[in-house]
């Protein structure tokens, strides 16, 4: 780092919000030899969500799945300023942004004001929960790092309670139903390995236990994963009925207790399902950055879903504003592979820009997606794959297509200390099997 170039006040300053896919994706591809760049991000690490889901029960160690920014700035030819903090305001106007510490230590000085000249807004997105109440102050969600970290505790505390001495039956039964709530791949893939952590080690460690858990998956509309083909559908159907998996569709969750869900049965019935451990994940809404953003640009910032952009990533109503990610609202899925695209396509902007300023005539085209296909785990080591091919797509699931999910997301991990972490969590896992302590 000591060899790189300092800030330049002549060069322009992109100021970068978020350090996830679509941010990391620019931040590694940007030329910094033309801007000055700034991060702000309330985590001062990349997240490899994909593989979130596998933390949930100890097939992989948190901080295999995580990259500190600072590894990735210092490969630039111009230092990168990088501010562990939460954009809480964006003025279009005065082209600038409030910043503030949310850490719990913080310094005399908590909030400030910088400024930009480009501003790329790459927040992701909050956890939608339809405003009901008891959804945050007793489920879990499955998004960030500490999310995982609370459905692991929490999971190994429900065992444990569920062994407590003279433990009454209702309540074991109680503490050991598992309930998932949304059936698209977040909810999916935690059942996955939810079902794995049963068979292979609870089964070893709590024999009496194991048989009396009970994994639920609820989801509202009349199948789970409905991006995918109906044939992966109903491979995957088949697959959880295997397991032992309990899916409940056409089942709308009405209300959330400490110890008990009710929710809607498909025959319209309100049926209460106690359970132990409650993970919600029924998608996404905007973050409070982004509402406020859409409040301050009313005019032309329409949808409730989400920032609306043009072709070219630009924030429709704020100049010098582009969104990428999770934060747009547009015809594309929030996935880590659009988010990674647009990254990478908002560097080419900026490097086009940059060259235009120099008097270059050069022509920028707007975002082109190329969909890669999508893939998930869906327990017992098989996956499912909706890859394109040719002009049309092929659908397959099982083993074999399990140790292409493996290695595609190995492929796509940013570092190669993080795939060596990764792949030695897999063996270790494999060899002496996920370690049941409560953390
Ligand atoms: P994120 O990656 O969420 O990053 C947002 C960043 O902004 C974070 O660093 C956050 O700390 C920061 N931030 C938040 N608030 C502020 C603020 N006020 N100021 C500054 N910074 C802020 N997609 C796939 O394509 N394939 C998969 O297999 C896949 N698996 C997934 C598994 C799980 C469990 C989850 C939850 C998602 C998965 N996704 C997958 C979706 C994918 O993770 C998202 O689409 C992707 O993270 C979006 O990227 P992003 O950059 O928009 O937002
Ligand atoms: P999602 O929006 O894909 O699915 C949420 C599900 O919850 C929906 O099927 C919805 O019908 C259901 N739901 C909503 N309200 C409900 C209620 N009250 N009761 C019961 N069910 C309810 O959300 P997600 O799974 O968190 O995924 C978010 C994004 O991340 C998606 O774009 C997804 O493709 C992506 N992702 C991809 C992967 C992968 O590719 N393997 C994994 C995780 C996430």
């Amino acid at each position: 780092p000591h060899d790189q170039l300092p800030f330049d006040p002549k060069k322009r300053t992109i100021v970068i919000l978020g350090s996830g896919w679509g941010a990391v994706s620019l931040l590694k591809k940007i030329n910094t030899d033309d801007y000055n760049v700034v991060v702000v991000s309330p985590r001062n690490y990349f997240l490899f969500t994909p593989l979130l889901p596998s933390c949930t029960v100890g097939t992989i160690e948190l901080r295999s799945i995580m990259e500190p920014i600072r590894f990735i700035t210092r490969h630039k030819s111009r230092n990168v300023k990088f501010y562990e903090s939460a954009c809480t305001d964006v003025d279009p106007e005065s082209k600038t942004v409030v910043i503030s510490d949310v850490s719990d230590i913080k310094g005399s000085v908590q909030d400030t004001t910088i400024p930009y000249d480009y501003l790329v807004v790459a927040v992701g997105a909050d956890n939608q929960t339809f405003g009901m109440a008891g959804v945050r102050e007793y489920a879990c969600f499955l998004k960030e790092i500490w999310d995982a970290q609370k459905i692991r505790t929490r999971l190994m505390d429900c065992v444990e309670s569920a062994a407590f001495a003279h433990q009454a039956p209702e309540e074991v039964e109680r503490l050991l139903r598992m309930v998932v709530v949304g059936g698209g791949p977040t909810g999916v893939e935690y059942a996955a390995e939810l079902h794995d952590f049963l068979k292979d080690d609870l089964q070893l460690w709590y024999p009496e236990l194991a048989d009396k858990l009970k994994i639920t998956l609820v989801e509202a509309l009349p199948n789970v994963l409905p991006m995918f083909s109906s044939q992966l559908i109903s491979y995957t159907e088949r697959t959880f009925k295997q397991n032992n998996i309990e899916v409940l569709t056409k089942t709308m969750v009405k209300e959330v207790g400490d110890k008990a869900i009710k929710v809607q049965n498909a025959d319209k019935e309100i049926v209460s399902i106690p359970y132990g451990l409650l993970v919600w994940a029924t998608g996404n809404c905007p973050r409070p950055l982004a509402k406020k953003l859409m409040a301050r640009l009313k005019e032309t910032q329409t949808s409730p879903r989400g920032l609306l952009v043009d072709d070219y990533m630009r924030v429709a109503g704020a100049p010098d504003v582009y969104a990428i990610g999770d934060v747009t609202f547009s015809k594309y899925a929030p996935t880590a592979q659009v988010a990674t695209q647009q990254g990478k396509y908002l560097a080419d902007i900026f490097e086009s820009l940059a060259r235009i300023d120099e008097g270059k005539n050069v022509k920028i085209s707007p975002f082109a997606y190329t969909h890669q296909g999508s893939l998930a785990y869906i327990g017992s080591d098989k996956a499912i794959a909706d890859l394109p091919f040719l002009n049309g797509n092929v659908s397959v699931g099982g083993v074999a297509t399990f140790v292409f999910w493996r290695s595609a997301y190995i492929s796509n991990m940013f570092s190669f200390r993080n795939r060596f972490l990764v792949v030695g969590d897999w063996v270790k896992s494999k060899i002496f099997g996920r370690d049941v302590s409560r953390e």
